[in-house]
This record gives C-alpha cells, sequence and structure tokens, in this order.
C-alpha cells in the first residue's frame, strides 16, 4: 500500500481525510492519498503565486537546465513509474514504461523550447517610432489532467507551462494520483524552486475546479478531459474572463481506401485501437474500408485482435489491460449490444471478458445511426462500416458527420487523394499512412467538441504566452 501526499510550495502535504485509489484489475485498494480540499488548492495558488515572480525572470538557459534535470530523472526511472501507472491505471507494464518516455520527451522538448520563446520587433509606420511584442508568461496556470495517459498528459501541459514562465498548480484525475506522485518527485528533486510546480490531489473535482476558476490570480486553465466537464469549465471561467485550453473527447474516423497498403492499414488501426485498451480520445471509433477491400481489411484486423492477451497489466505478456472502471465496461457493453441489435456482426470469436476485462471485438456491418458511431466508446471495440464507389466526398462527409474534431485518419498511396482529402476532414490532426500522432513536437489539439488550444510543438508553448505589444514614441 503506498501514500501519496500533496506538494504546496516545495513542502510534502498530509491531510487528515484520504482517498483510496484501486487497481482496475484487481479491484483491490493500491494507495491512499491526501484529499485536499479548496483551501489547500487557495495555498497552492498561494505558492504559485509566490514563485511566479522568480521563475518567469530566471534566465531561460537556467530554466531548460531544470526542466532537462526532471526530464531525466522521469526517463532514469520510466520504469519504476510505470509500475505504479499500472497499479492504479491497468495498462501493460511495457505500454506505461513507454508512456513514461514519451513524458519525459514532452518536458525535454519543452526544456529546449524554452530557450526559443522569442519577441518581435515590428516595423512602425513613423521615423520617431517603435513597436515591439514582448512574450511574457501567463501566469499562474491550474492543469487538470485525466487518467488515460496519467503522466504524459502531465509532462505535455508541465513542459509548455513552465518554458513559457509560468508557475503550476496541478490536480490530476483522482483514479491515477499515484502516477502525479512519482513526476512531482522527480521535479522536486531536479531542483525546481518551492512553488513552481504544485500537486493538488482530491477525490472531489469539482471542489478544486470551484476554488481555481473564483482565484484571479489563476490566469489560466488547462483542461483534458471529457466533453462535458469541459463545457461546464468554459462556462465557469467567464466570470474571471480566464484562458482555457480544453482538450476534450474525440470519435476518429479512420479511411481505408481502396489503394491503400491493407496489411499496413490494419496494423496500424489495431495499434491506435487496441493501445491502452481502446481507452484514448484519438482511437478510431469508426473505420471506414472501401468495400472491394473490405473483407481483406476485416480478415487481418481480426487476426491482431484475437492475438491481444488480456490480463493483469503487471503480469509479462499480456498486452492489454483492464477497462478503468465498471461504468467503462458497461458503456463498452452497451455499444456491443446496440450494434448487434441494429444488424452489426461480431467478427472476432472471443468470449465477452470477466470483471473489468474486456477483449477487443471486432463488428462489420456497422451503420453510422449506431450508438457506437455517435458516441465515444473508449474500449477496445473496432467498429468497420464499407463505403463503395469512386466518389470520395461522400465518405469523407460521413468522417465529418460527428459533433467531434480530434484524429482522423487515412490510408491510400494516392497522393492527390491524400492532399484533397487532409484538406477536407474537419479535425486538428490527421494521420497519413499510420504517421504517428502525438511526438512532443506536434501541435496536438482539437476543434468542433473536442476543445481547442494545442499541446506540443511552439504551438504548445504559444498559448502559455501573452504578448504584450509596446508602441514607444521617441519624442
Ligand atoms: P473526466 O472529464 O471525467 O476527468 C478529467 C479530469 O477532470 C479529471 O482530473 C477529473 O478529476 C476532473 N473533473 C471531473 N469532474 C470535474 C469537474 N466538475 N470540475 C473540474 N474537474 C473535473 O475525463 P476522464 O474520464 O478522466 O478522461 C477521459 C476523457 O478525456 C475522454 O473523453 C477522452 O477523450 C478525453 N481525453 C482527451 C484528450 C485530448 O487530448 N483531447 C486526451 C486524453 C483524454
Amino acid at each position: 500500500m503506498r501514500t501519496g501526499r500533496a506538494l504546496v510550495g516545495g513542502r510534502w502535504r498530509e491531510t487528515a481525510e484520504r482517498f483510496a485509489v484501486t487497481d482496475p484489475a484487481t479491484g483491490e485498494t493500491v494507495a491512499e492519498v491526501a484529499e485536499c480540499g479548496g483551501e489547500v488548492a487557495v495555498e497552492a495558488v498561494d505558492a504559485a503565486s509566490a514563485a511566479l515572480p522568480g521563475w518567469r525572470s530566471m534566465p531561460a538557459h537556467e530554466r531548460a537546465t531544470i526542466m532537462r534535470e526532471a526530464a531525466g530523472l522521469l526517463r532514469e526511472r520510466a520504469e519504476a513509474i510505470g509500475a505504479v501507472m499500472t497499479a492504479e491505471q491497468g495498462k501493460p507494464l511495457a505500454e506505461a514504461a513507454g508512456e513514461v518516455v514519451a513524458g519525459a520527451d514532452h518536458l525535454l522538448w519543452s526544456a529546449e523550447e524554452t530557450r526559443r520563446v522569442y519577441g518581435e520587433t515590428i516595423p512602425s509606420t513613423g521615423a520617431d517610432t517603435r513597436m515591439w511584442l514582448l512574450p511574457e508568461p501567463v501566469g499562474v496556470v491550474a492543469a487538470i489532467t485525466p487518467w488515460n495517459f496519467p503522466v504524459s498528459m502531465i509532462t505535455r501541459k508541465l513542459g509548455p507551462a513552465l518554458a513559457a514562465g509560468c508557475t503550476v498548480v496541478l490536480k490530476p484525475s483522482e483514479l491515477t494520483p499515484m502516477s502525479a506522485v512519482a513526476v512531482a518527485e522527480c521535479l522536486t528533486e531536479a531542483g525546481f524552486p518551492p512553488g513552481v510546480f504544485n500537486l493538488v490531489t482530491t477525490a472531489r473535482p469539482g471542489g478544486f475546479a470551484k476554488a481555481v476558476m473564483a482565484d484571479s490570480r489563476v490566469r489560466k486553465v488547462s483542461f483534458t478531459g471529457s466533453t462535458a466537464v469541459g463545457r461546464e469549465l468554459i462556462r465557469q471561467s467567464a466570470d474571471d474572463v480566464k484562458r482555457l485550453s480544453v482538450e476534450l473527447g474525440g470519435h476518429a474516423p479512420v479511411l481505408v481506401f481502396p489503394d491503400a497498403d491493407v496489411a499496413a492499414a490494419a496494423a496500424g488501426v489495431a495499434r491506435s485501437k487496441f493501445m491502452n485498451a481502446g481507452q484514448a480520445c484519438t482511437s478510431p471509433n469508426r473505420i471506414y474500408v472501401h468495400e472491394s477491400v473490405a473483407d481483406e481489411f476485416v480478415g487481418e484486423l481480426v487476426k491482431l485482435a484475437e492475438a491481444v492477451t488480456v490480463g493483469n497489466g503487471a503480469e509479462p505478456g499480456v498486452t492489454m489491460g483492464p477497462l478503468i472502471d465498471d461504468r467503462a465496461v458497461a458503456k463498452v457493453r452497451r455499444h456491443v449490444e446496440d450494434a448487434l441489435a441494429h444488424g452489426a456482426r461480431p467478427a472476432t470469436t472471443r468470449e465477452e471478458g470477466s470483471g473489468r476485462f474486456c477483449p477487443p471485438v471486432v463488428l462489420t456491418g456497422v451503420t453510422d445511426d449506431m450508438l457506437v458511431c455517435r458516441e465515444e466508446t473508449f474500449g477496445p471495440v473496432a467498429p468497420v462500416l464499407t463505403f463503395g464507389g469512386d466518389a470520395d466526398e461522400e465518405v469523407v462527409a460521413r468522417a465529418n458527420a460527428t459533433p467531434y474534431g480530434l484524429a482522423a485518419y487515412l490510408w491510400t498511396r494516392d497522393l492527390t487523394r491524400v492532399v484533397r482529402v487532409c484538406e477536407e476532414l474537419q479535425f486538428g490532426i490527421v494521420s497519413v499512412n499510420g504517421a504517428p500522432l502525438a511526438p512532443p513536437q506536434g501541435p496536438f489539439g482539437g476543434i468542433k467538441g473536442s476543445g481547442y488550444g494545442r499541446e506540443g510543438g511552439h504551438h504548445g508553448v504559444e498559448d502559455f504566452v501573452e504578448y504584450k505589444y509596446v508602441s514607444v514614441g521617441l519624442g
């Protein structure tokens, strides 16, 4: 049993009340964590405000050194932190350790970017004026992160915020707080000045949100999670006119055209669909396959689905862990049952799993009106739909017919089609022929109901920068 504490102003904080964290594979309690009420959130904002002047004025090279050190510690401890993640989130050890390394890469990339937060000079109209654009940190940032990628979702916010010179109060998901504690330990040991990074753990997220939204010292809230909570935060942010970045839900389409490398497409879909047991915002939710290659594609995908070993992520050889909780399992079952009741057929033959274990399911005969095509499943269900003819516009229109707009995938060898379809897809990110979506230098983020703001790339850092325009008269 582990104990998780909050981190406020460089000090680890115990609280009288704690909340339990359970292993989704076994249902056992694996940790007890400090339950911080709104007053601790306010203390964390006090600490972040007090640390802001020192951090923003510290030379970028020095800030970068501390951030690089933290990234190095994360990378060194990838396996140990991965084990903590597996125990509270369920994903297999190798996937968890891989996420910690990816999280470290985000921090490292931001550390480098710290030195490139440039301003501008603008040619002025008159000879006796000068115009400058000065980059300044937005100020104290509150970050709220989800449970599905418990480390990388943190470093994707933390890195750019710290690079821009902001100080941060983080509230991780109540389901995965120990991964956040492990990140906080690395940051503390790396030498961040007290208060630059604060961790507030709570299983009552509404109280945290209320406290930071009411505090005008918090100038930005960066949120990743469900669209429902994102909407609520957008509403709450209005009174104080806070800046927001909201990375919300998704409903990713995949388009497999008749000229695609079908085996590669099936392998790519299996990778992105079954990673993290389908619990990813970029997970393929509607797989549109041209009817001329549908049988071959489904055959390949079923082989890969049936090769997945489902079980406790801490056990060797397991390639897919449990779903996060019973609600998640119920949602997967509801989506599959609805599809089957409306005429879809299972192409996979495995039994339904027990407890929170859900083996991958490939469905064929799926139509756009089924629940699985309208709601985010967040589980290992691969719904295959077909399209015919050679009018790409029709399938692109079907792909776009969703309130979400995060990620889309397409598979084709035709360059003209790549250009045309990429331009028509209404999504923030498009992956062509399996190229990765979330390297640190890529500006990751959605449009429409998937939110706004970008994480990664210099755009990610700019999300935490205010540009002050200075107009100077020389007299
Ligand atoms: P969630 O919205 O339930 O929780 C996300 C975070 O918000 C958690 O820290 C939670 O404690 C907090 N929260 C919950 N209620 C809150 C409230 N009333 N006020 C303030 N904070 C509150 O989402 P989840 O189930 O943890 O994550 C899954 C969702 O996140 C999916 O919809 C997924 O698509 C989305 N997601 C999006 C991205 C992206 O980059 N777009 C990445 C990962 C996950």
